[in-house]
């Protein structure tokens, strides 16, 4: 009998990704999803990848007694949770829509898993939980630091309180997966990032400016201590991303407590070496001007991976001509992201 993992926030970009490997790999899947920053068109597209359907039931996860339903009527082995809002500057303006959701609604779906004797999760984290550290690459043993947003702090928040419930009970299995900055699209070009309104990070932003729909790049800041002055961040294909969380299904049910796991490649790449990975592999003009720095950022960000690899067996297999192919193919083909149909 295959295992049934529930899968939070299965219609968002992360999400789509994992229902499809979770499909290929032969689990059964249940997506919860209220859709505030998704597209039910993700899951049909996930489907035709897959050639499998999950089940999907349109919620909230803050509703208790409808995740008591979902638990009931379904034999869920898993979790993987990565519903919640992931805006930092939204963060900032709207503190408490992000606790409530990120981190009241973590603790709702944990309580329902608890009361249903399911105790193996895996969490979406993120490396702005080490805020800034005095060294790179990033290790999991390094402390965590002070997020600069509402955002990052929610994500510390609900890691902290993870620690506390493995703590208070044995039978918890969690793996808190930090993600660096995830990119890309399947490569099928069927699904992969749709932003709502102007985009916040920088590959979606580089992609809508190389396919027209935005006059140029704002390069955030050239007098960094980096190679060119410019951020520099660990970019990974949402495809090994996901991967490290069926790496981590996998183990986990074998290791109780709460285990930490970065998600990078172990490689730094500055804005303007992104934009120029872009540019060749689209063969458009990116143009850029350089601005401020954008409040809250780093110099720079990456990874070391080296525990994923020994614990897991997982490591990032696409560098990042492969990420911007797939980022550009999507947008390519979908340049006004997921229209509902
Ligand atoms: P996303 O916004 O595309 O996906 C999140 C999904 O959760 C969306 O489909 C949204 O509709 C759903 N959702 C939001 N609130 C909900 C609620 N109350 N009940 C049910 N569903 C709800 O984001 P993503 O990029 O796929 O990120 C997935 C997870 O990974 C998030 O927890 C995010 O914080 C985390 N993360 C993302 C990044 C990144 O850069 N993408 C980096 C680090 C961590
Ligand atoms: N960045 C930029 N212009 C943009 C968006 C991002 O110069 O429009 C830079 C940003 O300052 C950082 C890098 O690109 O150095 C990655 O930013 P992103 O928002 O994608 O990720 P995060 O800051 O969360 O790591």
């Amino acid at each position: 009998m295959s295992q049934t993992v529930l899968v939070t926030g299965g219609a968002g970009y992360v999400g789509s990704h994992a229902v499809v490997a979770l499909l290929e790999r032969g689990y059964s899947v249940v997506v919860v999803d209220n859709l505030t920053n998704s597209s039910r068109e993700a899951l049909r597209r996930a489907e035709k990848i897959a050639g499998s359907s999950p089940v999907f039931i349109q919620g909230d996860i803050r509703d208790v007694s409808l995740l008591s339903t979902i638990f009931n009527e379904f034999d869920i082995d898993l979790v993987m949770h990565f519903a919640g809002l992931k805006s930092v500057g939204e963060s900032v303006s709207r503190p408490l829509d992000y606790h409530e959701v990120n981190v009241a609604g973590t603790i709702s779906l944990c309580q329902v898993m608890q009361s249903a004797s399911v105790f193996n999760l895996v969490f979406s984290s993120s490396a702005t939980v080490y805020g800034e550290p005095s060294s790179m690459p990033i290790r999991e043993t390094f402390p965590t630091g002070k997020p600069t947003n509402p955002y990052g702090r929610s994500k510390l928040l609900v890691e902290q309180i993870l620690e506390d419930l493995a703590h208070s009970d044995e039978r918890w299995s969690i793996g808190v997966l930090r993600y660096f900055n995830p990119v890309g699209a399947h490569p099928s070009g069927l699904i992969g990032e749709d932003p709502k309104g102007i985009p916040n990070n920088l590959l979606p932003y580089v992609s809508q400016v190389a396919v027209g729909k935005l006059p140029r790049l704002k390069v955030f800041g050239n007098d960094y201590p980096t190679s060119d002055g410019t951020g520099v961040r660990d970019y990974i294909h949402v495809v090994d991303l996901v991967q490290g969380h069926l790496d981590a299904l996998r183990v986990l049910p074998d290791m109780n407590g709460v285990h930490v796991w970065n998600l990078g490649t172990g490689k730094g790449y500055s804005v303007l070496q992104t934009v120029e990975a872009f540019a060749k592999v689209s063969g458009c003009e990116v143009p850029f001007e350089f601005c401020e720095r954008r409040e809250g950022d780093i110099a720079e960000c990456w990874a070391d991976p080296a525990k994923a690899y020994k614990e897991l067996g997982w490591q990032a297999r696409f560098g990042i001509e492969k990420m911007v192919e797939d980022a550009w193919r999507w947008q390519r083909l979908n340049p006004d992201g997921y229209v509902d149909q």
